[in-house]
Protein backbone atom coordinates (compact mmCIF):
# COMPACT_ATOMS: atom_id res chain seq x y z
CA UNK A 1 0.00 0.00 0.00
CA UNK A 2 0.81 3.68 -1.12
CA UNK A 3 1.12 5.97 2.46
CA UNK A 4 0.15 9.40 1.00
CA UNK A 5 1.53 12.26 3.00
CA UNK A 6 -0.34 15.55 2.93
CA UNK A 7 0.40 18.73 4.56
CA UNK A 8 -2.09 20.50 6.42
CA UNK A 9 -1.78 24.04 7.57
CA UNK A 10 -4.55 24.78 10.22
CA UNK A 11 -5.07 28.55 9.06
CA UNK A 12 -6.29 27.54 6.44
CA UNK A 13 -7.03 23.83 6.04
CA UNK A 14 -7.61 22.03 2.38
CA UNK A 15 -11.29 20.80 3.10
CA UNK A 16 -11.10 18.53 0.05
CA UNK A 17 -8.08 16.60 1.61
CA UNK A 18 -10.10 16.34 4.74
CA UNK A 19 -12.93 15.25 2.65
CA UNK A 20 -10.85 12.58 1.11
CA UNK A 21 -9.41 11.48 4.38
CA UNK A 22 -13.01 11.30 5.66
CA UNK A 23 -13.95 9.51 3.04
CA UNK A 24 -11.61 6.93 3.86
CA UNK A 25 -12.37 6.67 7.57
CA UNK A 26 -16.24 5.92 6.55
CA UNK A 27 -15.30 3.39 4.24
CA UNK A 28 -13.46 1.23 6.98
CA UNK A 29 -9.58 2.72 6.41
CA UNK A 30 -7.11 4.11 8.56
CA UNK A 31 -6.00 7.52 8.52
CA UNK A 32 -3.22 9.11 11.02
CA UNK A 33 -3.48 12.30 12.13
CA UNK A 34 -2.03 15.32 14.67
CA UNK A 35 -3.60 16.16 17.71
CA UNK A 36 -2.54 18.33 20.47
CA UNK A 37 -1.20 15.20 22.48
CA UNK A 38 0.34 13.20 19.71
CA UNK A 39 -0.42 11.82 16.35
CA UNK A 40 -3.24 9.22 15.98
CA UNK A 41 -4.09 6.18 13.88
CA UNK A 42 -7.95 6.74 12.87
CA UNK A 43 -10.27 4.66 12.15
CA UNK A 44 -14.18 4.28 12.47
CA UNK A 45 -15.05 3.50 16.57
CA UNK A 46 -18.27 2.26 15.64
CA UNK A 47 -17.19 -0.30 13.09
CA UNK A 48 -15.24 -3.38 15.05
CA UNK A 49 -13.21 -4.32 11.56
CA UNK A 50 -12.04 -1.20 11.73
CA UNK A 51 -10.50 -1.56 14.86
CA UNK A 52 -9.11 -4.39 14.36
CA UNK A 53 -7.38 -2.79 11.53
CA UNK A 54 -6.06 -0.38 14.09
CA UNK A 55 -4.55 -2.93 16.42
CA UNK A 56 -3.20 -5.08 13.48
CA UNK A 57 -1.10 -2.23 11.26
CA UNK A 58 0.44 -0.99 14.93
CA UNK A 59 0.89 -4.77 16.79
CA UNK A 60 -0.98 -3.68 19.52
CA UNK A 61 -2.23 -6.29 21.84
CA UNK A 62 -5.72 -6.60 21.21
CA UNK A 63 -6.59 -5.68 25.44
CA UNK A 64 -5.67 -2.44 25.28
CA UNK A 65 -8.47 -0.26 24.48
CA UNK A 66 -8.93 2.42 22.02
CA UNK A 67 -9.63 6.12 22.90
CA UNK A 68 -12.78 7.14 20.66
CA UNK A 69 -12.24 10.98 19.63
CA UNK A 70 -15.62 12.75 19.13
CA UNK A 71 -16.13 16.43 17.73
CA UNK A 72 -18.70 17.68 20.29
CA UNK A 73 -21.20 16.43 23.41
CA UNK A 74 -24.09 15.48 21.28
CA UNK A 75 -22.08 12.43 19.44
CA UNK A 76 -20.78 11.53 23.44
CA UNK A 77 -24.47 11.25 24.59
CA UNK A 78 -25.33 8.87 21.62
CA UNK A 79 -22.46 5.84 22.81
CA UNK A 80 -23.02 6.16 26.34
CA UNK A 81 -25.33 4.93 28.95
CA UNK A 82 -25.49 8.19 30.96
CA UNK A 83 -23.24 10.85 31.56
CA UNK A 84 -22.67 11.35 34.97
CA UNK A 85 -22.74 15.44 35.90
CA UNK A 86 -18.83 14.91 36.41
CA UNK A 87 -18.28 14.57 32.97
CA UNK A 88 -20.70 17.74 31.76
CA UNK A 89 -17.94 19.65 34.57
CA UNK A 90 -14.85 17.81 33.15
CA UNK A 91 -15.66 18.92 29.30
CA UNK A 92 -16.72 22.39 30.04
CA UNK A 93 -12.94 22.56 31.81
CA UNK A 94 -11.07 20.59 29.77
CA UNK A 95 -12.88 19.92 26.26
CA UNK A 96 -11.56 20.53 23.42
CA UNK A 97 -8.22 18.96 24.91
CA UNK A 98 -5.49 16.89 26.66
CA UNK A 99 -8.58 14.71 28.63
CA UNK A 100 -10.13 11.53 28.36
CA UNK A 101 -13.30 10.18 29.83
CA UNK A 102 -13.84 6.63 30.68
CA UNK A 103 -17.64 6.07 30.89
CA UNK A 104 -20.27 3.45 30.68
CA UNK A 105 -20.66 2.35 26.88
CA UNK A 106 -23.95 1.82 25.27
CA UNK A 107 -24.51 -1.19 22.41
CA UNK A 108 -23.25 1.13 19.86
CA UNK A 109 -19.34 0.78 20.64
CA UNK A 110 -18.15 -2.72 19.53
CA UNK A 111 -16.43 -4.68 21.79
CA UNK A 112 -13.45 -4.60 19.44
CA UNK A 113 -12.77 -0.92 20.01
CA UNK A 114 -12.93 -1.48 23.88
CA UNK A 115 -11.10 -4.55 24.11
CA UNK A 116 -13.82 -6.46 25.69
CA UNK A 117 -14.08 -3.24 28.55
CA UNK A 118 -18.21 -2.72 28.99
CA UNK A 119 -16.70 1.02 29.36
CA UNK A 120 -15.29 3.37 26.82
CA UNK A 121 -12.71 5.83 26.79
CA UNK A 122 -14.00 9.40 25.01
CA UNK A 123 -11.79 12.86 24.45
CA UNK A 124 -12.47 15.35 22.16
CA UNK A 125 -9.40 17.12 21.02
CA UNK A 126 -8.99 20.71 20.15
CA UNK A 127 -6.00 20.73 16.95
CA UNK A 128 -8.39 21.81 14.57
CA UNK A 129 -7.29 19.35 12.11
CA UNK A 130 -8.40 16.25 14.28
CA UNK A 131 -11.87 18.15 14.43
CA UNK A 132 -12.62 18.25 11.01
CA UNK A 133 -11.39 14.84 10.30
CA UNK A 134 -13.61 13.52 13.18
CA UNK A 135 -16.88 15.80 11.36
CA UNK A 136 -16.08 14.00 7.83
CA UNK A 137 -15.13 10.67 9.34
CA UNK A 138 -18.72 10.27 10.55
CA UNK A 139 -17.91 11.71 13.92
CA UNK A 140 -16.49 8.65 15.88
CA UNK A 141 -12.67 8.20 15.30
CA UNK A 142 -11.16 5.54 17.62
CA UNK A 143 -7.60 6.47 17.63
CA UNK A 144 -4.48 5.44 19.95
CA UNK A 145 -1.26 6.53 19.42
CA UNK A 146 -0.21 6.31 15.89
CA UNK A 147 3.72 4.62 16.55
CA UNK A 148 4.35 0.95 16.48
CA UNK A 149 3.35 -0.48 19.47
CA UNK A 150 6.61 -0.50 22.12
CA UNK A 151 8.29 2.34 20.19
CA UNK A 152 7.44 6.00 21.66
CA UNK A 153 4.30 7.75 20.90
CA UNK A 154 4.53 9.85 17.47
CA UNK A 155 5.35 13.76 17.42
CA UNK A 156 6.17 14.59 14.25
CA UNK A 157 4.44 12.61 10.99
CA UNK A 158 7.58 11.41 10.06
CA UNK A 159 7.99 9.53 13.06
CA UNK A 160 4.19 8.33 12.09
CA UNK A 161 6.08 7.90 8.48
CA UNK A 162 8.89 5.87 10.11
CA UNK A 163 6.48 3.53 11.90
CA UNK A 164 3.42 3.04 9.44
CA UNK A 165 4.76 3.74 6.36
CA UNK A 166 3.12 1.17 3.82
CA UNK A 167 0.62 0.39 6.19
CA UNK A 168 -1.83 2.69 5.86
CA UNK A 169 -3.21 4.93 2.91
CA UNK A 170 -2.75 8.43 4.67
CA UNK A 171 -0.92 10.36 7.00
CA UNK A 172 -2.31 14.14 7.32
CA UNK A 173 0.73 16.00 8.19
CA UNK A 174 0.44 19.33 10.92
CA UNK A 175 3.82 19.62 12.02
CA UNK A 176 5.29 18.74 15.31
CA UNK A 177 2.49 18.33 18.36
CA UNK A 178 2.11 21.09 21.24
CA UNK A 179 2.05 18.69 24.22
CA UNK A 180 3.69 15.83 23.50
CA UNK A 181 2.63 13.63 26.20
CA UNK A 182 -0.91 11.71 25.82
CA UNK A 183 -3.91 12.49 27.31
CA UNK A 184 -5.05 12.47 31.21
CA UNK A 185 -7.10 9.85 31.79
CA UNK A 186 -10.13 10.71 34.50
CA UNK A 187 -12.15 7.54 34.98
CA UNK A 188 -15.95 8.45 36.15
CA UNK A 189 -17.47 4.61 36.56
CA UNK A 190 -15.90 4.72 40.07
CA UNK A 191 -16.74 5.89 43.28
CA UNK A 192 -14.27 8.88 43.37
CA UNK A 193 -13.38 9.92 40.16
CA UNK A 194 -9.84 8.66 39.09
CA UNK A 195 -6.47 9.21 37.01
CA UNK A 196 -5.84 6.17 35.14
CA UNK A 197 -3.07 8.24 33.12
CA UNK A 198 -1.19 11.37 33.99
CA UNK A 199 -0.62 13.79 31.61
CA UNK A 200 -0.87 17.64 30.79
CA UNK A 201 -3.95 18.04 33.27
CA UNK A 202 -2.84 17.60 36.25
CA UNK A 203 -4.67 15.44 39.50
CA UNK A 204 -4.87 19.29 41.24
CA UNK A 205 -6.52 20.56 38.14
CA UNK A 206 -9.12 17.92 37.93
CA UNK A 207 -9.40 18.10 42.13
CA UNK A 208 -10.35 22.08 40.88
CA UNK A 209 -13.31 21.18 39.19
CA UNK A 210 -14.77 18.23 40.56
CA UNK A 211 -13.98 18.16 44.37
CA UNK A 212 -12.63 15.68 44.51
CA UNK A 213 -10.74 12.85 42.39
CA UNK A 214 -7.23 10.56 42.95
CA UNK A 215 -4.73 8.79 41.55
CA UNK A 216 -5.14 5.16 40.28
CA UNK A 217 -2.77 3.39 43.06
CA UNK A 218 -1.86 0.66 40.52
CA UNK A 219 0.44 3.62 38.64
CA UNK A 220 2.33 4.37 41.61
CA UNK A 221 2.53 1.27 43.66
CA UNK A 222 5.77 -0.39 44.41
CA UNK A 223 3.68 -3.88 44.62
CA UNK A 224 3.16 -6.05 42.05
CA UNK A 225 0.21 -7.57 43.07
CA UNK A 226 -1.48 -4.20 42.29
CA UNK A 227 -2.25 -3.29 38.69
CA UNK A 228 -3.10 -0.40 36.51
CA UNK A 229 -6.35 0.14 35.77
CA UNK A 230 -5.60 1.44 32.04
CA UNK A 231 -4.76 -1.89 30.65
CA UNK A 232 -2.28 -0.01 28.47
CA UNK A 233 -0.35 0.93 31.50
CA UNK A 234 0.60 -2.38 31.99
CA UNK A 235 2.68 -2.75 28.75
CA UNK A 236 6.07 -1.46 28.78
CA UNK A 237 5.65 1.42 26.49
CA UNK A 238 8.06 4.19 24.49
CA UNK A 239 11.01 2.26 24.36
CA UNK A 240 14.10 2.78 22.85
CA UNK A 241 16.32 -0.02 21.55
CA UNK A 242 19.09 0.80 24.29
CA UNK A 243 19.00 0.47 27.94
CA UNK A 244 17.40 3.49 29.80
CA UNK A 245 18.20 4.20 33.57
CA UNK A 246 16.50 7.36 35.39
CA UNK A 247 18.80 9.23 38.21
CA UNK A 248 17.35 10.11 41.40
CA UNK A 249 19.23 12.46 43.93
CA UNK A 250 20.68 16.14 44.21
CA UNK A 251 21.18 17.79 40.97
CA UNK A 252 25.05 17.63 41.72
CA UNK A 253 25.46 13.90 42.31
CA UNK A 254 23.24 13.00 39.51
CA UNK A 255 25.64 14.66 37.20
CA UNK A 256 28.86 13.21 38.27
CA UNK A 257 27.18 9.52 38.55
CA UNK A 258 25.91 10.13 34.80
CA UNK A 259 29.18 11.64 33.96
CA UNK A 260 31.41 8.54 35.20
CA UNK A 261 28.96 6.05 33.16
CA UNK A 262 29.49 8.06 30.09
CA UNK A 263 33.05 6.77 30.50
CA UNK A 264 32.38 3.79 30.06
CA UNK A 265 31.05 3.05 26.76
CA UNK A 266 28.37 4.90 24.17
CA UNK A 267 26.09 6.66 26.06
CA UNK A 268 23.48 8.66 25.24
CA UNK A 269 22.04 11.38 28.21
CA UNK A 270 18.90 13.27 28.35
CA UNK A 271 19.66 16.43 29.94
CA UNK A 272 17.88 20.18 30.42
CA UNK A 273 19.34 23.37 29.10
CA UNK A 274 20.43 23.99 32.67
CA UNK A 275 22.65 21.14 33.26
CA UNK A 276 23.71 20.54 29.30
CA UNK A 277 27.32 21.98 29.66
CA UNK A 278 28.20 19.91 32.91
CA UNK A 279 28.28 16.80 30.64
CA UNK A 280 31.74 16.76 28.68
CA UNK A 281 31.11 13.63 26.90
CA UNK A 282 28.48 11.09 25.29
CA UNK A 283 25.32 11.62 22.76
CA UNK A 284 23.55 14.16 24.75
CA UNK A 285 20.13 15.64 24.17
CA UNK A 286 18.62 18.68 25.91
CA UNK A 287 15.11 18.22 26.01
CA UNK A 288 14.27 21.52 27.58
CA UNK A 289 14.08 23.61 30.29
CA UNK A 290 13.25 23.23 33.96
CA UNK A 291 11.62 26.40 34.15
CA UNK A 292 9.16 25.33 31.37
CA UNK A 293 7.93 22.00 31.57
CA UNK A 294 5.95 21.53 28.52
CA UNK A 295 9.45 22.28 26.63
CA UNK A 296 10.61 19.00 28.51
CA UNK A 297 6.76 16.81 27.54
CA UNK A 298 6.57 17.97 24.00
CA UNK A 299 10.17 16.82 23.09
CA UNK A 300 10.85 13.86 25.29
CA UNK A 301 9.07 11.06 22.71
CA UNK A 302 11.42 12.75 19.77
CA UNK A 303 14.49 12.50 22.28
CA UNK A 304 13.91 8.45 22.70
CA UNK A 305 13.85 7.90 19.28
CA UNK A 306 16.90 9.85 18.28
CA UNK A 307 18.46 7.65 20.43
CA UNK A 308 17.48 4.45 18.33
CA UNK A 309 19.09 6.24 15.08
CA UNK A 310 22.74 7.75 16.69
CA UNK A 311 22.79 3.82 18.09
CA UNK A 312 23.93 4.16 21.84
CA UNK A 313 24.44 1.34 23.71
CA UNK A 314 23.36 2.85 27.19
CA UNK A 315 21.17 6.29 28.08
CA UNK A 316 20.50 8.12 31.15
CA UNK A 317 18.24 10.55 32.47
CA UNK A 318 17.96 13.39 34.53
CA UNK A 319 14.50 13.06 36.77
CA UNK A 320 11.53 15.42 36.82
CA UNK A 321 9.74 15.96 39.63
CA UNK A 322 6.25 15.48 40.43
CA UNK A 323 3.31 17.29 40.75
CA UNK A 324 1.85 18.36 37.52
CA UNK A 325 3.17 17.82 34.26
CA UNK A 326 6.47 16.54 36.13
CA UNK A 327 4.40 13.81 37.38
CA UNK A 328 3.20 12.84 33.62
CA UNK A 329 6.74 13.50 32.03
CA UNK A 330 8.20 10.77 35.25
CA UNK A 331 5.70 8.55 33.97
CA UNK A 332 6.64 7.95 30.51
CA UNK A 333 10.18 8.09 31.45
CA UNK A 334 10.19 4.98 34.27
CA UNK A 335 7.67 3.26 31.30
CA UNK A 336 10.47 3.74 28.71
CA UNK A 337 13.21 2.10 31.33
CA UNK A 338 10.44 -0.51 31.77
CA UNK A 339 10.86 0.65 35.46
P1 LIG B 1 -3.30 5.27 23.47
O1 LIG B 1 -4.49 5.45 22.61
O2 LIG B 1 -2.19 4.52 22.83
O3 LIG B 1 -2.88 6.56 24.08
O4 LIG B 1 -3.82 4.35 24.65
C1 LIG B 1 -5.09 4.52 25.21
C2 LIG B 1 -5.01 4.29 26.69
O5 LIG B 1 -6.33 4.40 27.24
C3 LIG B 1 -4.47 2.92 27.07
O6 LIG B 1 -3.62 3.03 28.18
C4 LIG B 1 -5.75 2.19 27.42
O7 LIG B 1 -5.52 1.12 28.29
C5 LIG B 1 -6.60 3.28 28.04
N1 LIG B 1 -8.04 2.97 27.94
C6 LIG B 1 -8.79 3.01 26.83
N2 LIG B 1 -10.06 2.63 27.08
C7 LIG B 1 -10.11 2.34 28.39
C8 LIG B 1 -11.15 1.87 29.27
N3 LIG B 1 -12.40 1.63 28.82
N4 LIG B 1 -10.84 1.66 30.56
C9 LIG B 1 -9.59 1.92 31.01
N5 LIG B 1 -8.58 2.36 30.24
C10 LIG B 1 -8.81 2.56 28.95
MG1 LIG C 1 0.05 4.66 22.70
Amino acid sequence: MQTEVIKLDRENMDLDALKRAGEIIKSGGLVAFPTETVYGLGGDGLHEESSRKIYESKGRPSDNPLIVHVADMEHLEKIVKKVPKAAYKLAEAFWPGPMTMILEKNDLVPYGTTGGLDTVAIRMPSDPIALELIRQGGGYIAAPSANTSGRPSPTTAQHVYEDLQGKIPMILDGGAVTIGLESTIVDLTEEIPTILRPGFISLDMVQAVLGEAQIDRGLIANDSNIHPKAPGMKYRHYAPKADLKIVEGPMEQVISYINEQAEKGRTGIICTEETRSRYPKGDIKCVGTRKDELSIASHLFAVLREFDEDGVEQIYSESFKAPGLGEAIMNRLLKAAGH
